[in-house]
């Protein structure tokens, strides 16, 4: 889950980074009332979840009150990178001197955070890693000593920054450190933290990205979530208990099973078809869930067949097939569709569909089910 930059902002201040005085927004008038309690210059930003929002007109700077309800009202009537600007962030106006880079990730095949800093902040950081990778300076974090002192010494110092700011910028990757991991996030990112013309460090912008399956333990978080970071599609999956990504090909995709919905997909890849969807319906997927799932994936324009890859070990195949067969009845699919379903009730499975009046292809391995349906993707398969 994605966070808004305010409220990133607001989680990195509680661990103690400093941030701009500022407040949100929904309504041109709200931002001017929040502009003039600043009293100065203001900086009106869109709170959308995407990157890039300065060059696609959604940061503008307001000399008064008056100019930055101007601003709001240009601000809220965009959309940026499809995302409609609902909200905006009313800050004051920071008097940057230089923008730097400081975030934290996951480097999963190390299995560690790792804290990255750059002087070439402002940019985005993939960028930078492509441009200039040598401007990037990492260190690992150690789970069980932290992130300590000297790291972010050599951090500071990696970048240039002068002695007079390592104190405050160990102060502020620390607190980054302890937001990310208090929220149990996968992202934690200040770019740009910004060196002010009176001297002092700041977090002009915040981006944190949640871990999904940490939200249990974060209820307030969870309240945070904005429906528009998803799809309708994935909205409707996440409501039926199912995981879904919508991808761009042409392959919808019907798996149990996370590992299993990856191999398919590879196994799509390697037969030169590309799948339109990850979607995983779970162990012990009942009728109307598989139902759910497969409205969900033919109300995709690009889908031009299915490949249905159960493995029954909880689920039972003949659970599955009813399911199919009901979603059948209410979506009537126009496309071919390719069926292997193995494992406990099989054969009740098989018995089921084969009854359908559908055009329903059956294969026995994997291989055969994702040549099948690359075929029939392309229109090459006849039933
Ligand atoms: P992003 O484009 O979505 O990453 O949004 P940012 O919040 O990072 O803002 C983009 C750029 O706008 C920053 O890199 C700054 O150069 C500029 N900017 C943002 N806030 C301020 C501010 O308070 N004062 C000034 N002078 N520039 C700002
Ligand atoms: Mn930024």
């Amino acid at each position: 889950m994605k966070l808004h930059e305010y409220q990133s902002k607001r989680l990195f201040a509680v661990h103690g980074v400093p941030i701009p005085r500022g407040d949100v927004a929904t309504t041109a008038q709200g931002a001017g009332r929040i502009a003039e309690e600043m009293r100065g210059p203001v900086v009106v930003k869109s709170q959308v979840l995407v990157g890039g929002r300065g060059k696609a007109g959604g940061i503008r700077l307001a000399q008064t009150p008056a100019e930055a309800v101007e601003m709001a009202e240009a601000i809220l009537s965009l959309e940026i990178k499809g995302l409609p600007v609902r909200k905006v962030l009313v800050d004051e106006a920071a008097d940057i001197q230089t923008e730097i880079y400081l975030g934290i990730v996951v480097d999963r095949a190390n299995r560690r955070a790792v804290m990255m800093a750059s002087s070439e902040g402002g940019v985005e950081i993939e960028e930078v890693a492509r441009t200039k990778p040598d401007a990037i300076k990492k260190v690992s974090i150690d789970p069980f000593l932290g992130l300590r002192g000297y790291q972010t010494l050599g951090l500071a110092k990696g970048i240039g920054l002068t002695e007079e700011h390592t104190r405050a910028f160990g102060r502020i990757a620390q607190g980054l450190y302890k937001a990310f991991q208090a929220y149990d996030a996968s992202l934690a990112e200040i770019n740009p933290l910004v060196v002010t013309g009176d001297g002092k460090l700041l977090a002009v912008d915040g981006k944190m990205v949640i871990d999904d399956n940490g939200l249990f333990r974060h209820p307030d978080l969870a309240e945070m979530r904005d429906v528009d970071e998803e799809t309708p599609t994935e909205q409707q999956a996440r409501e039926a208990g199912l995981s879904y990504v919508q991808l761009e090909g042409e392959i919808g995709c019907m798996v149990n099973g996370a590992g299993l919905a990856m191999a398919t997909m590879d196994i799509i890849k390697h037969f030169g078809g590309a799948p339109a969807n990850f979607l995983d319906i779970g162990g012990g997927a009942k009728a109307e869930r598989v139902a759910t799932a497969l409205r969900l994936i033919l109300e995709d324009p690009n889908v031009r067949a299915v490949l249905f890859n159960v493995f029954g070990g909880i689920t039972r195949c003949d659970e599955v097939a009813k399911g199919i067969l009901t979603a059948f009845e209410e979506v009537k699919p126009t496309v071919p569709l390719v069926a292997r379903l193995v494992g406990t009730n099989e054969a009740e499975g098989r018995e089921l569909l084969n009854q359908s009046e559908y055009r329903l292809v059956t294969a026995t391995t994997l291989a055969e089910a994702a040549q099948k349906a690359v075929a029939a993707a392309r229109g090459e398969l006849s039933a």
